[in-house]
């Protein structure tokens, strides 16, 4: 497999065309940015364990039948992953109540809410990812009324599983954001999941092991990433 030009730079991620037309190589950025790049830094060390965590648990997620973009793991910042079409729809699951959501209707971080949520964001820099219902995203022809569908299917049978995972590990996962890619005329999950698009406390002491502590200046930013990291055992 050889690397080719780069096609695509983002916040945290490289991705680099290769000599296979269906394939590209991710590289994982120790850059950090948040509040739609308003906030920039480096969270030394992220990239790896983004990418590592990312894999490990894309391929937990297809072994319980979820299909992913996951190919092989290259290194520990590269990894080759399917090229999709990414929808261009952020996909957020809460358990719990916090950050925009806590804010938006007035309850308390950490409040545990009757049953899982879904909502969209408009994946749209310019626009600052306003949030978007499904009738929305069919009128501007994002995604189609069957694509929207199995996205949901999918993001909340991710969570189930996702939720028992890091329960192993004494974690609780709060909210976390996904992306959907379109790959040869099926839906599969794509993007990272990784300390930067979950957040993820404690279980004993609720201790924040995610982005918050980067976006809320909070300290303790490499070593929550290099807490979760461990705790992975990978
Ligand atoms: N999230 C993300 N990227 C975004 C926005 C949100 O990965 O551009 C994740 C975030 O880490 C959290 C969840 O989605 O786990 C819900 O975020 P929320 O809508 O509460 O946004 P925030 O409070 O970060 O503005």
């Amino acid at each position: 497999m050889a690397v080719k030009e780069m096609i695509y730079e983002g916040k945290a991620k490289k991705v680099f065309a290769t000599d296979q037309a269906d394939e590209v190589l991710v590289s994982y950025k120790d850059d950090a940015t948040a509040f739609n790049g308003e906030k920039k830094g480096t969270i030394v060390g992220k990239g790896v364990v983004n990418n590592r965590m990312s894999n490990h648990l894309m391929q937990m997620l297809e072994e319980k039948g979820i299909p992913t973009h996951y190919i092989k793991e290259l290194s520990e910042r590269d990894t080759i992953v399917k090229k999709v079409e990414i929808v261009p729809l952020e996909v957020i699951i809460r358990n719990k109540a916090c950050g925009s959501f806590s804010k938006r209707y007035g309850v308390a971080e950490g409040t545990e809410l009757k049953q899982p949520t879904i909502e969209f964001s408009y994946k749209n820099d310019d626009l600052g990812d306003p949030l978007i219902n499904t009738y929305h995203a069919l009128a501007l022809d994002l995604a189609s009324e069957a694509e929207i569908a199995e996205i949901e299917r999918l993001a909340f049978a991710v969570n189930d599983a996702l939720i028992a995972y890091f329960e192993t590990i004494d974690i609780e996962l709060v909210d976390f954001k996904l992306e959907f890619g379109r790959y040869h005329d099926t839906i599969v999950l794509a993007d990272e999941i990784s300390p930067d698009t979950c957040r993820l406390w404690d279980i004993h002491t609720h201790a924040r092991l995610d982005k918050d502590r980067f976006r809320r200046d909070m300290g303790d930013v490499e070593e929550a990433y290099l807490e979760v990291y461990k705790r992975l055992g990978i």
